[in-house]
């Protein structure tokens, strides 16, 4: 891997099979946001894309959790053009265009990871960092032109910037961005909780993440992990087809393992319990010596392909955004054969505590060791002023009569239907969405509080007190490009 540097951006290159593909990458993602500003990255990329010229190359670009990338391939005038297009972009968005690309945005959704493990992420921490990642947030037509702006300032710098290429840099490349120092992000910190849980979350497919850190066993345990489940769960009880993996940054050292697994109609429940049972199996037995020999020659055959290059250059460009040792791809290969069941399983014994295992809404599952979670609520009632549906709503739904809104010394909170209290304190507000008289309170923790005058009696009251404890920053006027609820 070569490396040089062009206009205050470090570039690191190696050859590749032909033609040269280039990536610029900044170390910025879904987890930089917060809930007021979901969807700024993705503007402006959106924002600086759209102000390309039309070509006839290859050319794309993408936000996920922890980076942005703008990509292209084709002959080496066509990817000078198109980063010098991009930087010049990111110089000088176009903010009169935010209203049309807001437009655009929403009708695109998309993830910037599986939506099992956004779900994943948002139980472990809340509606903050990457735990925004599944959220829609206020909306893109909510993200103000000062917001758009102020993020590209502290991001999109040639500071905050790789090059990575497939080859030498061509003539003439220049990288025209804004100066700016490398952006620091905050360190992930999960909510509290008390031990292994299940959950319902807004998910597709069964999924499973738990705490570790950046090395070779794990890696290789969590690649036999997700070989096992394809061999019990498809091939022996044909319950599911597809199996994916995820790791998530959170500081130098730890790092989220990820595993989904779909599910036939039905069968979400089944294959929750043997995901769980075979992670235990894993964790008491270790994997065989054939196992991780499987795993070393499937990482061995990635490794010899030249197509791989890529792979392996943005590695080490993310390394480099996130200040952390980078391991070339030969040297990993060495530690993995040094890895023994015993490594593998002492990993995930210790890790057996921080595991959270979701399954699609209503799904119910009984998985011994692993007690129901779910968003932060309780059995009991705060003090506080209580307010009531109205009598004619108490007497029609049988829901309403349980139904409170308690507004407290410091916060809000709601008492549902079933009986539990979601409390949001005013210091934990993440967003506040104005409709008319009625006001959404959504929470740090992932809980969210309605307050709507026409749903509980005198509730303009409890208006008032938001209003007056939550910084106007933090509210907005209910998104346009959204559909009711
Ligand atoms: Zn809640």
């Amino acid at each position: 891997m070569e490396r040089t540097e062009i206009d205050g951006v470090p570039v690191l290159w190696a050859a590749g099979p032909a033609p040269l593909s280039a990536a610029l990458v900044f170390g910025c993602g879904a987890r930089d946001e917060t809930f007021r500003s979901i969807g700024v990255t993705h503007l402006v990329e959106h924002l600086a894309m759209g102000t390309l010229p039309r070509v006839h190359h290859e050319r794309n670009a993408a936000v996920d959790l922890e980076l942005t990338a703008f990509t292209a391939t084709g002959r080496p005038e066509q990817i000078v053009d198109f980063l010098d297009g991009v930087c010049r972009a990111l110089a000088a968005l176009p903010l009169d265009r935010i209203g049309k690309e807001a437009g655009v945005l929403a009708a695109e959704g998309g993830h910037c990871a599986h939506p099992s493990v956004e779900g994943l992420l948002h139980q472990r921490f809340g509606a903050q960092g990457p735990g925004l990642a599944p959220l829609v947030g206020p909306g893109f037509d909510r993200i103000a032109p000062e917001m758009v702006s102020g993020h590209a300032a502290r991001f999109f710098v040639a500071g905050n910037a790789v090059l990575i290429l497939t080859g030498p840099p061509p003539q003439g490349l220049r990288l025209p961005l804004p100066p700016g120092p490398r952006a620091a992000h905050p360190v992930p910190v999960p909510l509290p909780t008390s031990g292994p849980i299940w959950f319902n979350g807004v998910v597709p497919e069964v999924g499973l993440s738990l705490l570790g850190r950046r090395d070779a066993a794990w890696r290789l345990g969590m690649g036999v992990l997700a070989e096992r489940m394809e061999r019990v769960a498809r091939h022996q009880h044909g319950l599911s087809y597809d199996v994916g993996g995820d790791v998530t940054l959170v500081d130098a050292d730890r790092r989220l393992y990820s595993i989904t697994v779909d599910a036939r109609e039905g069968q979400e429940g089944a294959v929750a319990r043997l995901l769980w049972a075979e992670l235990r199996r894993l964790a008491d037995e270790g994997p065989t010596e054939a196992e991780l020999a499987e795993e070393c020659a499937a990482a061995r055959e990635l490794h010899d392909d030249p197509r791989t290059v890529e792979a392996e250059l943005l590695e080490a460009a993310a390394a480099e955004l996130f200040g952390l040792p980078y391991t070339p791809s030969a040297e990993r290969l060495a530690e993995r054969a040094t890895v023994t069941p015993e490594d593998v399983s002492r990993r995930l014994r210790e890790a057996l505590d921080t595991v959270q295992l979701v399954v699609p809404p209503e799904v119910r599952v009984e998985l011994s060791g692993l007690a129901e979670g779910g968003c932060r609520r309780s059995r009991e009632e705060p003090t506080g002023r209580v307010f009531r549906p109205p009598l004619l709503a108490k007497l029609i739904t049988r829901d309403a009569r349980g139904l409170r809104l308690i507004l407290t010394d410091d916060g809000v909170a709601l008492r549902d239907p079933d009986g539990d209290v979601h409390l949001v304190r005013f210091s934990e507000v993440v967003g506040v969405e104005e409709d008319g008289a009625e006001r959404t309170v959504f929470g740090r923790h992932g809980c969210h509080v309605p307050v709507d005058p026409v749903l509980f009696r005198g509730a303009e009251a409890v208006v008032r007190a938001v209003d007056a404890a939550v910084p106007a920053e933090l509210r907005y006027p209910r998104s346009a490009l959204t559909p009711a609820d």
